[in-house]
């Protein structure tokens, strides 16, 4: 239980904070950064929107646009490893749309982000265990949309539109009935797996990038132990989570579908910051009930569970009043 006594310290909910760089484009339209990060104060984040304005946000980690996908990734490590332990994880990335949450998680080919490290760890750990642990691996794709669950990895569920819900088993914890977990047990099989949900995500949407903006992907990682000498057996998750966009709709689209849309990814972010807070301050009531996503992520949020949740921030200028929610919403849940 190594891993865990790490984690124990500092307790089970870790807020990081992630600003990306100005992009070319924002340099080129001549906005300016309004965020400051100082590596010898790695919990500080300086938020300056006017000189006048200057104020200190506090976070586990703050991560600077210097700071790289492997940076990221180590202080994310000993929550990724406490699964191994048969632990509950959920790692999020929360943030505006085009703050770097897809960035973060899946990264790019040649700059990969914390779920394809997070499972190449795993399979490492199993590795190295091998002698004395026998640990199986199963990954589920999801997406909640409009308070509706998909599952991505069934090929068919848009054809026959299966339901699927949450319900409670016997030992009392929440469960998908009919989601398909697929057996992995190498990295490549891993990457598949993540590309086949990626090709049903963009199934029906006109835009891909405009759909994942306004639904929540969710990968579950399922491991499944056994101790070779002792027999106990463990079953334990981790979530990886790319939340719909946190951006508030624009006064000029306030009808239609998107202004429900936009009602569906306002009320779930809530009862997740709800959630966590409710959580963070050792409330006794967890209102997990307030949405699908909470309601889902049940038991793999809270008791000794892990929680990390990336808040990703841009630095323009142009960016600020979102960025000042963003920085709102991490306050509420640390
Ligand atoms: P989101 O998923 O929050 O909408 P993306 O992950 O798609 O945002 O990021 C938007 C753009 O910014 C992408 O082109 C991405 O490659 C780039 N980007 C995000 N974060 C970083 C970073 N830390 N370093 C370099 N590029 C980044
Ligand atoms: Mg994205």
């Amino acid at each position: 239980r190594l891993y865990n006594e790490l984690i124990e310290l500092r307790g089970n909910i870790r807020v990081f904070c992630r600003c990306r760089p100005l992009s070319s484009d924002e340099i080129s339209r001549g906005c300016s950064s309004v965020v400051e990060v100082d590596p010898s104060q790695e919990m500080d984040l300086q938020f300056a929107p006017t000189e006048k304005e200057r104020k200190t946000f506090k976070f586990d980690h703050v991560f600077g646009p210097a700071d790289d996908q492997e940076a990221v990734f180590a202080e994310s490590l000993p929550v990724v490893r406490s699964v191994m332990d048969g632990f509950n994880v959920c790692i999020f990335a929360y943030g505006q749309t085009g703050t770097g949450k897809t960035f973060t998680m899946e990264g790019v080919p040649e700059n990969r982000g914390v779920n394809y490290r997070a499972l190449e760890e795993l399979f490492r750990i199993s590795e190295e265990r091998s002698s004395s642990v026998s640990y199986s691996f199963g990954v589920s794709i999801l997406e909640v949309y409009n308070e509706k669950i998909r599952d991505l990895l069934d090929d068919n569920s848009e054809q026959t539109s299966k339901r699927l819900d949450i319900k409670q088993s016997a030992d009392g914890a929440q469960e998908v009935p009919g989601l398909v977990e697929a057996p992995i047990s190498t990295i490549d099989g891993v990457w598949e797996k993540l590309k086949a949900g990626a090709r049903n995500r963009s199934v029906g949407s006109t835009s891909v990038n405009e759909l994942s903006s306004r639904s929540h992907s969710l990968v579950r990682v399922t491991v499944t132990s056994e101790h070779l000498v002792t027999g106990e057996r463990s079953r334990s998750h981790m979530w990886l989570v790319d939340l719909a966009g946190s951006e508030r709709l624009a006064k000029t689209e306030v009808e239609g579908e998107r202004l429900k849309e936009a009602k569906f990814i306002n009320k779930s972010l809530s009862a997740l910051g709800d959630v966590i807070a409710a959580l963070a301050s050792k409330n006794a009531h967890i209102p997990y009930r307030n949405s699908k996503l909470t309601h889902l992520l049940q038991s793999s949020l809270g008791g000794d569970c892990k929680t990390l949740m990336f808040v990703q921030i841009s630095p323009s200028s142009t960016d600020s009043g979102e960025t000042l929610c963003s920085l709102n919403f991490a306050s509420r849940v640390r």
